[in-house]
């Protein structure tokens, strides 16, 4: 497998259903690990594909919608548990601040290591982390609550991660041409008014984004729980974007190569 991959643990939108987890992903650039979004079974999702915990350092959450964050809490308490030691750095919109470290203090208030918290605010794309191989960069979606998509890029390639949105114009010019592009897509055209009342996108608002950005693959997620087939979202992204797939639990895709 390429050494920058994207390994998708849920891809479910806000109801429990019994084909998806909610969402979370694990940007994995040469054995390091970035997690993206860390709804409610995340943590299981992670060990069933055998990612090593001691190399999963940060964690970007996109907004505060519970279906993108129930399941950090969790993730704190398992380290405190295994007594970990190494800074856990999170990132996610500065609202999150007081909450996160409430929950931190009453559940791993054993917790040999340290919570780090890095506030996303404002309308511009910023830079949140860089390790001279890698870069992370949050740009602003269009949400009911303030909400970022996240830009990995590394060795020349890119990973964009889009969800929750309704549909837009691409925010920063640095999407362009990327290898990989995670799009929600919670509703298909027939719900295309609705998606808009929600601030949710279609798959054919996906596929137009992938398309507008020249994005080499598009992977969409998120789908409502109310298609139990999801191929009528896939088959409308497919008129706009063949290069198309839709996102699964446990599917490792890489990025550029
Ligand atoms: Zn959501
Ligand atoms: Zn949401």
């Amino acid at each position: 497998m390429n050494p920058f991959n994207v390994t998708i643990l849920g891809c479910g939108s806000a109801l429990p259903t019994e084909r998806h987890y909610c969402s979370s992903q694990v940007v994995n650039h040469h054995g390091n690990l970035f997690m993206v979004d860390c709804g409610e079974g995340a943590h299981y999702q992670f060990q069933r594909n055998h990612l090593h915990e001691s190399k999963l350092n940060h964690i970007f959450i996109s907004h505060l919608h519970a279906d993108h964050c129930l399941g950090l809490t969790g993730v704190l308490v398992a380290y405190a548990l295994k007594r970990r030691t190494a800074d856990l750095h999170v990132y996610a919109p500065a609202e999150f601040e007081g909450m996160l470290y409430r929950q931190f203090e009453f559940y791993a208030s054993n917790a040999t290591y340290r919570l780090v918290f890095h506030p996303i605010e404002g309308s511009q794309t910023t830079t949140l982390y860089e390790d001279g191989h890698l870069s992370v960069q949050a740009f602003p979606l269009e949400h009911k609550v303030p909400c970022y998509g996240f830009l990995f890029q590394a060795d020349g390639h890119g990973y964009a991660y889009c969800s929750d949105t309704k549909r837009i114009a691409p925010p920063t010019e640095a999407l362009y041409g990327v290898d990989l592009l995670y799009h929600e897509a919670t509703y298909a055209d027939s719900e295309a008014n609705l998606a808009a009342t929600m601030y949710h996108a279609t798959a054919r608002h996906a596929a137009q984004f992938a398309r507008e950005i020249q994005a080499k693959k598009l992977i969409i997620g998120h789908p409502s729980s109310r298609y139990r087939d999801e191929s009528i979202l896939l088959k409308e992204a497919h008129e706009v974007f063949p290069n198309t797939i839709l996102a699964e639990e446990n599917l490792c895709v890489a990025v550029g190569g």
